[in-house]
């Protein structure tokens, strides 16, 4: 590898500035001594995070408490695996569910306006457990408010625009970072690595190689997320696992890209494909695990009607305000009308969205939103112990090297089906977290770390 190598480099170098990087250097930066660096291949480009809806996964918080929701680390934890079947992995997913409280509620401590989504119910998760910002307006205000908070802190340097392209390595171990400035390659020497470059739903070739049974969907994540870790990671001895998982949504708007709420179905929506077909329970299912239905059906899309009342319920998300902007959705007077965009006879119609026992009937006028099947980030990734550590085949972790979020293997489990709402941000900014606070508490000096 070319360039200099700069000895005084920091203490701990992270590759990637988004949830889990901020997160991670966040938590270390509260040690005054250590010196932080994150390198981020270009926020203007942008991270997943901060296009995402904002939902933080958490059971057992304050919030949960007044609102008399009664839940735990332990049921999150049981919930998630009962979703993904991935036992191997409990341990780490026991491990971030048992912080997600903690980190939740810090997050609300400072400053960031926190409330639990009583009105976001979810495939799979037995009690509200997705807490968002008050106003709703998703990862961008989030992202925004958590690097604000990195800028307060002396010892940390954010530098944008600046890929880390490889690892330095001396005998094994991880001694810093390559980084690409203005087309100059820097070696920058460091005493922890954490690797925070998330997946690679943004790198068709590697999504043909790991996903093909997705076919061909929509990209509904940022460019950035090319798994450039992988191989960095790989060459060292480590090993991934779960590399045929995504996080997918069969939620989103033909022509659009934007996604309507999961929470319609609960509010009577229901999901009609050619001819009339009812196909699914709408309720049942996970946005992620609702993507491979979608994918079955003719042309890869549905018709997904709803009325005026499930409109209200649901219209204070992001998801729905930009799919409102955007011209996603509808508004049909009469089943007449609903009969004429779906090119079918209105009794068809009339039977399409008669309620199922136990729902909501929908009333006229109608919303309508053609809906298909996309793939927003990736759920495969690097074999990581409960503390982050990356490990090798041997399950040895490799020296002053830690990943998480989308670049650690996720809690979904093998297939994309296993995804539960919440399971990507809590992934990684749970693992940032515990990465963090444990490089922060450490003796501080390069060998110490
Ligand atoms: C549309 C959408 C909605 C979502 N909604 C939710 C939700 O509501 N709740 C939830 O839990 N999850 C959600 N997710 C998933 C969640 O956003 C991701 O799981 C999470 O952001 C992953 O965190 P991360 O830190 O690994 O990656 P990111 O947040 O994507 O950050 C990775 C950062 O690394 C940078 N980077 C990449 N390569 C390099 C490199 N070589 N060198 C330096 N920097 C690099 C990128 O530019 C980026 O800034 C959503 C995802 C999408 C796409």
């Amino acid at each position: 590898m070319t360039g200099d190598l700069v000895d005084v480099g920091p203490d701990v170098a992270v590759a990637g500035g988004g949830a889990c990087g901020v997160m991670a250097a966040l938590r270390a930066a509260q040690n005054p001594d250590l010196v932080v660096a994150v390198f981020e291949k270009s926020t203007r480009e942008g991270c997943n995070a901060a296009i995402s809806s904002g939902s933080l996964a958490a059971g057992g918080t304050r919030f949960q408490r007044a609102a008399g929701i009664d839940d735990s680390p332990l049921k999150h934890a049981e919930e998630i695996l009962a979703a993904s079947g991935d036992k191997e992995w409990r341990p780490v997913v026991e491990a971030v569910c048992a912080v997600a409280p903690a980190m939740v509620e810090w997050l609300a401590d400072t400053g960031y306006p926190i409330e639990i989504g009583t009105d976001m119910p979810r495939a799979g998760m037995s009690v509200p457990r997705l807490h968002t910002d008050s106003g709703r307006q998703g990862g961008g205000r989030l992202m925004r408010h958590l690097r604000g908070l990195l800028g307060s802190y002396p010892n940390v340097a954010f530098v944008d625009e600046a890929p880390v392209v490889d690892l330095v390595v001396d005998a094994g171990a991880v001694s810093g970072v390559v980084v690409d400035q203005n087309g100059r390659r820097q070696r920058i020497g460091a005493g922890t690595v954490v690797l925070a470059v998330d997946g690679f739903a943004g790198n068709p070739a590697l999504v043909k190689e790991h996903l093909s049974d997705l076919g061909n969907p929509y990209h509904g994540g940022v460019s950035t997320s090319t798994g450039d870790a992988l191989d960095w990671v790989r060459r060292l001895g480590g090993r991934v696992r779960n590399m045929g998982a995504g996080l997918r949504s069969g939620l989103v708007v033909v022509d659009h890209g934007t996604r309507v709420s999961p929470a319609l179905p609960f509010h009577g929506a229901v999901l009609v494909a050619a001819r009339g077909r009812r196909f699914v329970d709408e309720q049942r299912y996970g946005y992620s695990a609702l993507a491979q239905i979608l994918r079955r059906q003719p042309g890869e899309r549905a018709a997904m009607i709803f009325d005026a009342t499930a409109l209200a319920a649901t219209r204070e998300s992001e998801m729905m305000r930009q799919c409102l902007a955007a011209g996603a959705i509808r508004e049909v007077a009469t089943l007449d009308g609903l009969a004429a965009q779906l090119g079918l006879d209105v009794e068809r119609v009339r039977e399409a969205v008669r309620a199922r026992p136990g729902r909501r009937q929908l009333r006229p006028p109608f919303q309508l939103a053609w809906v298909t099947h996309g793939l927003l980030a990736t759920q495969g990734g690097v074999v990581i112990d409960t503390q982050g550590r990356v490990l090798d085949s041997a399950d040895r972790p490799i020296p002053h090297l830690y990943a998480g979020g989308g670049t650690a293997c996720g809690l979904a489990g093998p297939s994309s089906d296993g995804y539960l709402s919440g399971n990507g941000l809590l992934s990684a900014f749970g693992m940032g977290w515990i990465i963090g606070n444990a490089l922060a508490s450490r003796p501080t000096g390069r060998s110490a770390l």
